[in-house]
């Protein structure tokens, strides 16, 4: 088989790919052959993923360096750049796009999932702008790394299928390594692709979109007697779910700008995001995030903006009367509140390991946050160790230890073991649960930095993937491992973080 391949008479294709997007009207992508890397290298491969694409893992490590840098184009792609409009930070632009990625085409996974497969970084487009379209060995490890992770920690995101060096210089501020990241997605549409067609008074096509939207990710909302209320009403509850998930591990996107969103609710875009150490609503690291706009705290909020000017696209669809088709997103949206609410509460009660629900719990929960953050206590290390604290008195110190006064948290905690005495698990389970969703081990950003210096600056990739073992259990405590688990120590401490995949 791989004989043939190479002479372009594939026998068997390393990818069955199904290609629905490059079936919509031509004016929703433009066709773009990835341009050629010079000398490719292939950095990492992600297995377990190529198997549940039901690719042929053999026939990637031979020849992913190839393919994966866009110098061939395997059988049966049809590679494309997306049409996109998006606000950036408040502000519309009608025309964006593709400007880095190409679109290689989509598969169906073993699971019976239609996956997107897409290169980043693999050369210019017509949607490119000014922009090279290519990506730096740093940003794109960072993606890697922090997409993984979220997936290990059981969060809707992009995947990375793999990491390729293309032996090209790009120039950003300096001259840096060069490199193509594969992402996977359930699809790469996003809120600014309804924007596009709406902001071209394209109402068929806006349709179009939403049909191929509904058909994809949403088919139950086709039985609704109003399909596309229902497909908007089942992306907000999907973008509610998520963002509580975010705030529930601590995670700050960094670019929330409505290209960044996708409809299917998965995370996208990992950019200049961060997870934080010590926990603090206002925190923010994008470099270009001056206002704070997209900090913390205010990710629900953000995403609940985003979501209104979804709606606002698909108007038309809603309702031929302007004033209904209105009203009905308006009840959507306004709904967007008491579902994250519901989602982040029910996320938080199992972090402090409560099972029945009382009144005063909100209370109590508000009660940990504001300690946690008038004593800048880490965010992931105090709920691990409180898991421990849960079945262990002994291991009260540890947890107070994590509070600059560790006495403040002491009436708390008897506040707390008063009311786990109306729970009816018992200790070891409790624990056991708490663990599973508190994590020992995230992303944190002085690890992806350090990990970024020795890959850009010695072509060392051992941190990187030490990293990357690490991350795939982050929930399990791993001895081995335990100097990941620990915050930055003063001089480790990275406080801006940068775009630029
Ligand atoms: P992002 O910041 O990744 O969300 O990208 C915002 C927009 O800028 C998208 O349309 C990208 O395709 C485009 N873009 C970012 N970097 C580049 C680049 N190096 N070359 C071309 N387009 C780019
Ligand atoms: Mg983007």
């Amino acid at each position: 088989m791989s004989q043939s391949i190479r002479n372009g008479a594939a026998t068997a294709a390393i990818f069955s790919f199904d290609n629905s997007y490059a079936r919509l009207p031509a004016h929703f992508f433009a066709r773009q052959r990835p341009s050629e890397a010079a000398a490719p290298l292939l950095l990492a491969l992600n297995e377990p993923l190529a198997l549940e694409l039901g690719l042929d893992v053999a026939a990637l490590q031979r020849d992913g360096a190839e393919i994966f840098s866009g110098n061939r184009v395997p059988e049966g792609a049809d590679p494309l750049a997306m049409a996109y409009a998006a606000h950036q930070f408040g502000g519309f632009v009608p025309q964006l796009g593709d400007g880095r990625a190409i679109l290689l085409g989509e598969v169906i996974d073993i699971n019976g999932r239609r996956r997107d497969i897409q290169l980043k970084g693999a050369g210019q487009t017509p949607f490119s702008r000014r922009g090279d379209g290519r990506a730096a060995l740093g940003p794109a490890l960072r993606e890697y790394v922090v997409s993984e992770a979220m997936h290990a920690l059981g969060l809707p995101t992009t995947r990375a299928l793999a990491l390729v060096s293309t032996g090209q210089p790009v120039y950003r501020e300096t001259a840096l390594p060069g490199a193509v990241f594969t992402r996977v997605a359930g699809s790469h549409i996003r809120v600014g692709t309804f924007q596009f067609f709406a902001a071209r008074g394209d109402v068929e096509g806006t349709r179009a979109l939403a049909d191929y939207v509904i058909e994809r990710h949403y088919p139950h909302a086709r039985d609704s007697i109003r399909p596309y209320l229902a497909l908007f009403e089942a992306i907000v509850e999907r973008q509610a779910a998520l963002i509580a998930c975010w705030l529930r591990v601590g995670f700050i996107h960094g670019v929330m700008n409505t290209d960044n969103m996708t409809v299917s609710g998965e995370t996208i875009d990992f950019g200049p995001c961060a997870f934080m150490d010590e926990y603090d609503p206002a925190t923010v690291f994008s470099s270009i995030d001056r206002q704070g706009r997209y900090a913390y705290a205010n990710q629900p909020a953000i995403g609940q903006w985003n979501l209104a000017r979804l709606g606002e696209t698909m108007l038309p669809l809603f309702d031929n009367d302007p004033d209904t088709a209105a009203q009905l997103a308006n009840d959507v949206i306004k709904g967007f509140g008491p579902r994250f609410q519901a989602h982040w509460l029910e996320g938080i009660r199992r972090k402090i390991g409560l099972i029945g629900e009382e009144d005063g719990d909100l209370d109590l929960i508000q009660a940990l946050l504001a300690l946690m953050q008038a004593e800048a206590a880490d965010f992931t290390l105090t709920f691990r160790r409180l898991a421990a604290v849960a079945e262990d008195d002994d291991a009260t110190a540890a947890f107070a230890a994590t509070f600059q006064n560790p006495d403040t948290v002491l009436p708390w905690l008897a506040r707390w073991r008063e009311r786990l005495t109306r729970d009816p698990q018992t200790a070891a389970q409790r624990a056991k649960s708490m663990r599973s969703v508190n994590p020992a081990f995230i992303p944190r950003n002085h690890r992806i930095e350090q990990a970024i210096v020795a890959a850009v600056e010695e072509g060392d990739l051992s941190l990187f993937h030490a990293l990357l073992d690490v991350l795939a259990k982050p929930y399990e405590d791993q001895p081995v491992f335990a100097a990941y688990a620990e915050p930055p120590k003063p001089a480790e401490r990275v406080l801006q973080t940068f775009c630029g995949t």
